[in-house]
């Protein structure tokens, strides 16, 4: 993937980078589809599935018993408490009016002679005798109201009990099973990831590298979107662990292919001149220039100015004169741009 200069070529560059772009997202379409055919090798957890399910289910039957024996209470109750407030009502009614008509008697008359007196007080009496049942009514269903809502309190607890121990099961089991996907993931990315590596260190320059590169991104993408969200954590461990491991691998790449690089550039340098002249395709010695840096060593070079024909750091010969014509010229152009004559008559 030299730096292109032909027009067309830049154009024909841009293009391809985009047919890698689109084969990368085909690719990743496919890969997802087939991650979504493949079998669920987990089935969800349910906590149900990690508690003593005979004792689980007595106790919720037990609670869902008590709850509605303290509605049926409750309701018992309301109507029990409406029955008492009607009967104290009446009684208070019969006192009044009997006093009323006792205060207009003549107060010489003794009550126990009048039989009206007597049957009047019974009547209180019964109605006071009413007046109680009915408080006993109310009081009684305060008691069921009371023993139902115990009963439930009670059963709910040791349910919560029951539960508690189940999550904690089920959270164990749950870290488990996120081990078994993040593995399973693993098995089909790291392939993906080894292929990449190597068609990014040997391959990514070859003709073909548009496929080349839309495949490196397809496996970075199932990297990133498939594999690294189901790390497991461990409390972060994990997560910081890989990020410090693969910074390395990649810093580690980056600094030997430095190396690689002074290394080569320091054994061209010792090249004689011809030699190195060979080794710069025109293109690339072209687009230095253009940067204003030596083609051969790629230091600053001040190309502008006419007295300097050499790379004061290595020595390659900037500027030439034409063969023909004597005019001085890029040492670096296939034709004199004066008269037009070969520049490969010279060397
Ligand atoms: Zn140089
Ligand atoms: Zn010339």
């Amino acid at each position: 993937m030299g730096k292109a200069l032909r027009l067309s070529e830049k154009w024909f560059r841009r293009g391809l980078w985009l047919v890698a772009l689109v084969f990368a997202g085909f690719l990743i379409g496919l890969g997802g589809t087939i991650v979504g055919d493949l079998p669920r090798v987990e089935r969800p957890l349910a906590l149900d599935n990690f508690l003593d399910q005979g004792a689980a289910q007595q106790l919720r039957a037990q609670v869902r018993d008590a709850r509605q024996a303290e509605q049926d209470a409750q309701a018992a109750l309301e109507q029990a408490r409406l029955q008492h407030a009607k009967a104290r009502s009446e009684t208070l009614a019969e006192r009044e009016g009997f006093s009323n008509w006792l205060a207009a008697r003549s107060a010489t008359q003794r009550a126990e002679h009048d039989p009206e007196v007597i049957a009047r007080t019974r009547a209180l009496d019964a109605l006071k005798a009413g007046e109680r049942r009915a408080q006993q009514a109310v009081q009684a269903q305060q008691q069921a109201l009371l023993d139902a809502r115990q009963g439930a309190q009670a059963a709910q607890q040791r349910l919560d009990a029951i539960e508690r121990e189940g999550g904690q099961k089920m959270a164990a089991e749950q870290r488990r099973v996120e081990l078994r996907v993040f593995l399973y993931r693993l098995a089909l990315t790291l392939p993906l990831l080894a292929a990449a590596g190597w068609l990014f260190a040997r391959k990514r320059q070859s003709m073909y590298w548009p496929f080349v590169w839309g495949f490196i991104l397809f496996a970075l993408f199932a990297f990133f979107v498939e594999l690294v969200p189901y790390l497991p954590s461990y409390g972060g461990y994990v997560r910081y662990a890989v990020g410090i491991a693969v910074t390395a691998l990649v810093g580690r790449y980056a600094i030997v292919a430095l190396n690689r690089y002074l290394e080569r550039q320091k054994q061209a340098e010792q090249l004689p001149d011809q030699e190195r002249r060979k080794e710069l395709s025109y293109d690339v010695a072209l687009a230095r220039q253009a940067k204003g840096v030596c083609p051969g060593c790629e230091r600053a070079v001040d190309l502008k100015n006419e007295k300097i024909d050499f790379c004061p750091h290595c020595g390659i010969g900037l500027f030439d004169r034409c063969g023909h014509c004597s005019t001085r010229k890029s040492a670096f152009a296939r034709f004199c741009h004066a008269c037009g004559a070969a520049a490969a008559a010279q060397g």
